[in-house]
């Protein structure tokens, strides 16, 4: 992880600089820096992270942000545009992920700050749900080993026990026979992925639903990373199953607009099939002396902005924007995904479409990762296999990034070969976020440093306090 490269360059400020500085200084600063930090993946090297990297999307999408991000969305008597945002985001989710098959219930949803957001606001409500209408007071959810750490981050604030199913090493793909064994009287949801972050493969949501259904405990599928992607696949007519809400038992579904509805960072849906399990998330407190507080979810006030920007992307881009995009994301995955499968001793990880992963069971695929990191690749590390994943996103759509991708891999490949068989060890090691070190839970200094410096304590501190 690289420091503070600023440290030299711009002033440090430990404290509020007495006078304000001229607005055209610290422009030109923060022009630098954000010159800087995107020619890191404008190369169309980075994995993931960048979903949309057209700038004048951005551009159109931060103009629509400055004319309400000052508005508090909690405050609809003065900002009732927020209610039209919000309320639009989520019907276009809602239909694309065919809210129009549900009947018996009304469908409702919320928008989050993020997939980690969204997943929190599902299991909150699944746990007070189960409390309300089944007494239950240790609650459970079952999880695929694979699964996104958001489960496991609200089974941590949320006082749930996560039960993890392992996947099928060859697939990939969770066993639904041990998501049953892992279903009791106190399971609240179960969930899917569609697709999964580490693999981009997508559970097998129908054998779930079923599952569900039968047990009568919910089922959320994240569609986190694929929600707006995979939809398009469909009507492109790849072999994309159905994951929506067109499987009776899909009882809620999280889906980012930050990621592959190419918005600004910092939104996502949670949808539900009932509005009333959406309700279990409303705050209201009327006995406080400031007023009467309520709020739909976890969160106070929100930006107008985020809403205005999120909403003005999707409907800029609307169903062929979109459609266009997924169609040169899926070929370029395709492209990169023959280009592993054209080497014998690596090995693609699944049936992946727009996210792949493989390993090598021939040398330790980390000499890849560090080859591939020394040619300016950004892969993400992955163990548990140890594997390398590539999120394709519309970066890599450019030309002649495909192209570079299999040149690379080749000589990424000759390189691994001769390390192993001079047996050296890789460089690089496996943690969320591509992160070198073999850091494992128990290192609780390691993560504790990590974080440090991400939030820049030491560096930004008064001296004093040091
Ligand atoms: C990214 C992701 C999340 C978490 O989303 P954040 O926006 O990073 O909070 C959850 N699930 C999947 C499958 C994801 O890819």
């Amino acid at each position: 992880m690289t420091d503070y490269p600023y440290a030299g360059r711009f002033e440090v400020h430990r404290r509020l600089p007495e006078e304000g500085r001229p607005p055209v200084e610290i422009l030109a600063e923060l022009r630098e820096m954000a010159a800087g930090e995107d020619a890191l993946w404008e190369t169309g090297k980075a994995s993931g992270t960048i979903y949309c990297g057209d700038h004048d999307h951005y551009a159109f999408m931060t103009e629509t942000y400055g004319l309400f991000g000052h508005a508090n969305a909690l405050q609809r008597d003065m900002f009732p545009s927020a209610t039209k945002f919000e309320g639009e985001i989520l019907a276009m989710t809602f239909d694309l992920m065919h809210a129009g098959a549900v009947t018996g219930t009304t469908p409702g949803g919320v928008v989050t700050t993020g997939g980690t957001g969204s997943i929190l606001h599902a299991m909150l409500a699944y746990r007070d749900a189960a409390a309300r209408h089944r007494g239950v007071t240790r609650p459970n959810i079952v999880k695929p080993e694979t699964a996104h750490p958001a489960f496991d981050k609200a089974g941590h604030l949320f006082g749930i026990e996560v039960r993890r199913a392992p996947a099928d090493p060859r697939t990939t793909l969770v066993d639904a026979g041990a998501v049953a064994g892992l279903i009791d009287a106190d399971t609240i949801a179960v969930i899917g992925s569609a697709g999964n972050y580490g693999y981009g493969t997508i559970d097998p949501i129908a054998e779930l639903s079923e599952l569900a259904l039968a047990r009568g405990v919910g089922l959320h599928v994240d569609a986190c990373l694929g929600g707006f992607i995979l939809p398009f696949g469909e009507e492109l007519g790849l072999d994309v199953p159905v994951f929506d809400f067109r499987l009776p038992g899909v009882t809620s579904i999280s889906a980012d607009t930050h990621k592959y509805g190419y918005g600004l960072k910092g939104t996502s849906t949670l949808l539900f099939r009932d509005s009333g399990l959406r309700n279990e998330l409303y705050f209201l407190n009327a006995g406080w002396s400031g007023g009467k507080y309520l709020s739909p979810g976890i969160e106070g006030s929100r930006s107008g902005g985020l809403l205005a920007a999120t909403w003005a992307g999707m409907v800029k881009l609307g169903r062929s924007g979109y459609r266009r995009h997924a169609e040169r994301i899926f070929a370029t995955a395709r492209q990169m995904i023959d280009a592993v499968r054209s080497h014998p001793e690596l090995r693609v990880l699944g049936d992946p479409t727009f996210l792949f992963s493989f390993t090598s069971d021939e040398f330790d695929i980390y000499h890849v990762y560090d080859f591939m990191a020394g040619r300016g690749w950004r892969l993400n590390g992955q163990q548990y296999p140890n594997a390398v994943h590539m999120a394709v996103t519309r970066p890599q759509t450019r030309p002649g990034v495909a192209e570079t991708f299999a040149a690379d891999l080749a000589a990424a490949v000759r390189y691994a070969a001769e390390r192993e068989a001079a047996g050296e060890k890789p460089m690089s090691g496996a943690v969320y976020g591509g992160v070198p070190g073999g850091l494992t839970e128990e290192a609780d200094d390691f993560i504790r440093q990590i974080m440090a410096g991400m939030l820049d304590t030491q560096q930004s501190l008064p001296p004093a306090a040091r």
